[in-house]
């Protein structure tokens, strides 16, 4: 278990203090929190790769936060199938970024659009279904990107896994100790 100086310590940053969890094979699979990181340390499941430069104290020593950790029990990769099509995963696999016109809003301006429509035989799967703001999902109504003459930012498709809510994946608020594990992704 956790310290209990360690869990109501405040880290004040939230969204650089998670930790990214590997499966054995070094496939990232899931973004954790802290606390349940230094758990899984703690716990010996996992090997520390990275550290975060901010640390956490209890009455007896200081632990930095790991910010990379690798299972060493491989999982099966069942974790990636569990994430549920929901609105708000959608938003997040794309980065709350309308897919059309490039922009990013915040997810009450947030639509989500069925590339092809469903009125035409699409699907309500995760390769048809993108991130749009209201405004292009209006322009582009009923027809496909093609008839609408609107180009996708990426070709959607199912995410292996997801951040937190709480993280932002977009450019410099990633932590650099994940860049090289995301990289090849
Ligand atoms: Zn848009």
């Amino acid at each position: 278990m956790v310290p209990q100086a360690l869990t109501r310590r405040t880290v004040y940053n939230r969204s650089l203090s998670g930790a990214l969890i590997l499966n054995s094979g070094y496939e990232p699979i899931k973004v954790v929190n802290w606390r349940k990181a230094i758990c899984l340390w703690f716990q010996d499941k996992v090997e520390v790769l990275e550290f975060h430069s901010v640390s956490v104290s209890s009455p007896s020593r200081s632990y930095q936060l790991p910010a990379v950790v690798r299972l060493k029990q491989y999982v099966r990769p069942y974790l990636s199938l569990t994430v549920r099509l929901s609105r708000q995963n959608i938003f997040l696999r794309d980065n709350h970024i309308c897919q059309y016109c490039h922009m990013k809003f915040s997810e009450k301006r947030l639509t989500i659009d069925h590339v092809t429509p469903l009125s035409k035989g699409g699907k309500h799967e995760w390769t048809n279904v993108v991130t749009a703001c209201s405004s292009c999902n209006n322009k582009k109504g009923d027809k496909t990107p093609e008839k609408a003459n609107m180009r996708l930012l990426t070709r959607p498709e199912k995410p292996r896994w997801l951040p937190n809510r709480d993280l932002d994946l977009e450019g410099n608020r990633l932590p650099s100790a994940w860049r090289p594990y995301l990289a090849a992704r």
